[in-house]
């Protein structure tokens, strides 16, 4: 088991890797609990589950709305929550999300404890405190900072996760390499060497303590970033590197967001490239590695469709964004990109 700790701007949270999940009440003395959860995990972890009170919402990002909030505020009014209760949210991200904000909202806020049950949720999106509820067609928008006072990482509990999906969060934490630790990156490469096809490296990284290396490498990388910009104002963007294509692309042939941002990386390793940043070398490495991976990297998008969503997305009406690029493996550049000069590369391109 490891603890890695998160310095914030209230305080600390402790993220355990490796805790066995069913020791989480050992971390706070002497109070009650309630569980919110989705409708599959109530299935699969019923022998778990039974002895909390439990709030379980239907599994899909579709709930992940106001109106799904409201009934679980209801939910802990009716089982009398105070404030002497902790919540725990157990689930994938959006069961993270939704824990995350509930605990910061109700009755002004809740100790929380995360157990995020999918790769993806594990390395990335549990750690780091930002919250967020989808409202009109902005994903997100509605959320707060919120730092969990404990999350538990347990790879015993991705035994149960489909593939694709364990496959689809690898992309998630190469990109934390190609962001930030070049010897990240090198780990996957070797790992790569490992494999004979993309069919078995999911049987490989459950074996030995791969997996567990992977997510503690992963969180550290992710609490190192946010711990120098809480509120993402600065560097904290470099963890969007690919997101900017690849959430557009996730959107119009709803692929699943790790399949998306391998093309979204790709493509952003390709622009940098073409600015004169990464080495058409390194852009070869990070395609060979994702593709090695199982993950897509050669899809061919509608580019005017990206950039409408793109250009929608943006929230606000200049006609420029935060592109995040890489100046070498191991190192990215937040660059101000006009919404014309994007979409004359991409044209260039493809
Ligand atoms: P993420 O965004 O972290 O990939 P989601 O919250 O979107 O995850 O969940 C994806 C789906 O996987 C949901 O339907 C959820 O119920 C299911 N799920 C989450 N964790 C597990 C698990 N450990 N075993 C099986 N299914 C799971
Ligand atoms: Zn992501």
């Amino acid at each position: 088991m490891n603890l890695i700790e998160l310095n914030h701007h209230n305080g600390i949270s402790k993220i355990f890797v490796n805790k066995p999940y069913q020791h989480l009440t050992e971390l706070v003395d002497e109070r009650e609990f309630v569980v919110i959860t989705d409708t599959n995990l109530i299935k699969i972890y019923q022998d778990f589950l039974w002895k909390f009170k439990t709030i379980v919402v239907p599994a899909g990002e579709q709930f992940k709305k106001l109106s799904e909030i409201e009934q679980i505020y209801q939910k802990l009014i009716d089982y009398e929550v105070n404030r002497e209760y902790c919540l725990i949210g157990f689930g994938g991200g959006v069961i993270c999300d939704i824990a995350g904000f509930v605990a910061s909202t109700f009755m002004r806020g809740l100790k929380l404890i995360n157990i995020p049950t999918t790769l993806l949720a594990q390395t990335d999106s549990a750690i780091g405190g930002k919250n967020g509820v989808n409202f009109l067609q902005y994903k997100n928008i509605i959320g707060t900072y919120n730092q969990p006072d404990y999350v538990i990482c347990d790879t015993n509990l991705l035994k149960t996760l489909p593939e694709k999906e364990i496959r689809s969060a690898l992309a998630e934490s190469i990109k934390a390499g190609l962001v930030y630790s070049e010897e990240f990156f090198v780990y996957f490469e070797n790992l790569n060497q490992k494999i004979s096809s993309p069919q078995n490296l999911i049987s490989i990284i459950f074996e030995d303590d791969i997996l567990e290396n992977i997510i503690k490498t992963a969180v550290q990388i992710k609490v190192s970033v946010v711990e120098k910009d809480e509120y993402d104002v600065s560097n904290r963007r470099i963890l969007n590197f690919g997101h900017t294509i690849g959430h557009s692309i996730e959107s119009i042939y709803g692929m699943r967001h790790g399949e998306s941002i391998s093309i979204g990386m790709v493509t952003a390793a390709r622009i940098s490239n073409k600015l004169g940043y990464l080495s058409d070398y390194d852009v070869e490495r990070i395609k060979n590695l994702l593709s090695n991976f199982g993950l897509p990297v050669d899809f061919i998008f509608d580019i005017n469709l990206v950039m409408k969503l793109i250009e929608k997305d943006k929230k606000r009406s200049s006609d420029s964004i935060n592109f995040v690029l890489l100046e070498r493996i191991g190192k990215a550049k937040i660059a101000e990109l006009s919404l014309s000069n994007l979409k004359n590369i991409l044209n260039d391109l493809y």
